[in-house]
């Protein structure tokens, strides 16, 4: 059972956050969460207690999906040690990715908020500060109980499964394109405007008895994205180099014709998941007819993502790899995470760590 929200965790992985400006060599990373916590206006006057925790000082493309699998666990075991809540800060270039995986393998209904900068501390108009404070906030209220791994960024507040990185430089760069924001941070406090049905979680266990990521050899995902005239040349060999592949199609998840039977021989040898190259909205399963549509993949035994985009597809398809899932249990997991099949077909069972049973542990994902 996790302790009360009152007391936070600030984990730290580095990012725009916590860079400064090296004179004429750009930013790097360069302060604590410690350092980043002192610099908060405000965070006394909460009455929450913070305490810091650094794991990583790396860019956000530096993260790995091993600090990610660990950073998880560490999760678990503070929250066990009676955290009430965590806070991560990172590059906002990985975010989408990271906080994503952080949910899928986050079970408890404490809260699990990512946060980050666009401007570092160096700059007018630093957002860190800001987004420290809102996401301890966030993460020490009860009404973020429940709703998995969020991403407070901008006074707003994101679901992991639906969170993407849309602007290269804009402070408002985080958006939820299906669904939208689950919240707001308002005079300090969340103001939740939606919430999340249930959650997907692969419970640790699972993870820890499958082949990756402490397995022999780490689980490889690849994500290609077809393009005009794509000859189709990435994908030669690509089952001997790749344990999974995620395929960012045209539209509602389309391919130039000739792809389709170079796909469908990688098919039969490792999951291959069809998203949208898009940014939004779904992967269809019954509209179009010509070769290379939809239809036509998904009858070669592509695999749905449906709303998860191609990042995220590539996220669960790790996950789910690594916890030896398979090809019967991966459709399952994709039908319920990308929305379009009942969420009774996540493969796990329902239930909260701790024997908190939230009633929306596995409820419909979207
Ligand atoms: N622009 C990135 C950030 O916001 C750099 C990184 O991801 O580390 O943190």
């Amino acid at each position: 059972m996790s302790g009360s929200s009152g007391r936070v965790l600030v984990f730290g992985l580095g990012g725009t956050i916590a860079m400064a400006a090296t004179g004429s060599g750009g930013a790097v990373p360069e302060f604590s969460p410690a350092q980043l916590l002192a610099a908060v206006p405000g965070l006394a006057a909460t009455g929450v207690e913070v305490r810091a925790e650094e794991l990583r000082r790396v860019p956000g493309g530096s993260v790995r999906l091993t600090d990610l699998y660990a950073l998880a666990g560490v999760v678990r075991e503070r929250l066990a040690a009676g955290f009430g809540a965590a806070v991560v800060t990172q590059g906002t270039d990985t975010i989408e990715e990271s906080a994503y995986l952080l949910d899928l393998l986050h079970a408890d209904r404490a809260p699990v908020v990512v946060t980050g900068a666009m401007r570092n501390p160096s700059l007018a108009g630093a957002d860190g500060p800001a987004n420290l404070l809102a996401a301890v906030q966030v993460a020490a209220a009860p009404e973020a109980r429940g709703q998995g791994v969020l991403v407070v960024f901008n006074d707003e507040i994101h679901a992991a499964r639906r969170v993407r990185k849309t602007h290269a430089t804009n402070p408002a760069t985080f958006g939820s394109p299906d669904g939208g924001p689950l919240g707001f941070v308002v005079e300090g406090r969340p103001q939740l405007v939606n919430r999340l049905p249930g959650r997907t979680v692969i419970p640790a266990a699972a993870v820890a008895a499958g082949d990756g990521p402490a397995g022999a050899r780490p689980v490889r995902v690849a994500l290609v994205t077809v393009t005009l005239g794509d000859d189709g040349g990435l994908l030669a060999g690509l089952a001997d180099r790749a344990d999974g592949l995620v395929v960012a199609a045209f539209g509602a998840g389309h391919v130039p014709e000739w792809l389709v039977e170079p796909l469908a021989g990688l098919a039969d040898r490792i999951p291959v998941v069809l998203a949208s190259r898009t940014g939004a909205g779904p992967v269809l399963a019954a509209t179009y007819g010509f070769p290379g549509s939809e239809r036509d993949l998904l009858s070669r035994g592509l695999v749905r993502a449906g709303f998860l985009g191609p990042e995220k597809a590539r996220i669960l398809l790790h996950a789910l790899l690594s916890a030896g899932a398979d090809r019967a249990t991966i459709t399952a997991a994709f039908g319920a995470a990308g929305g379009h099949a009942p969420a009774s077909t996540w493969p796990w069972p329902t239930g909260f760590a701790g024997g908190e049973v939230g009633s929306g542990y596995a409820g419909s994902i979207r």
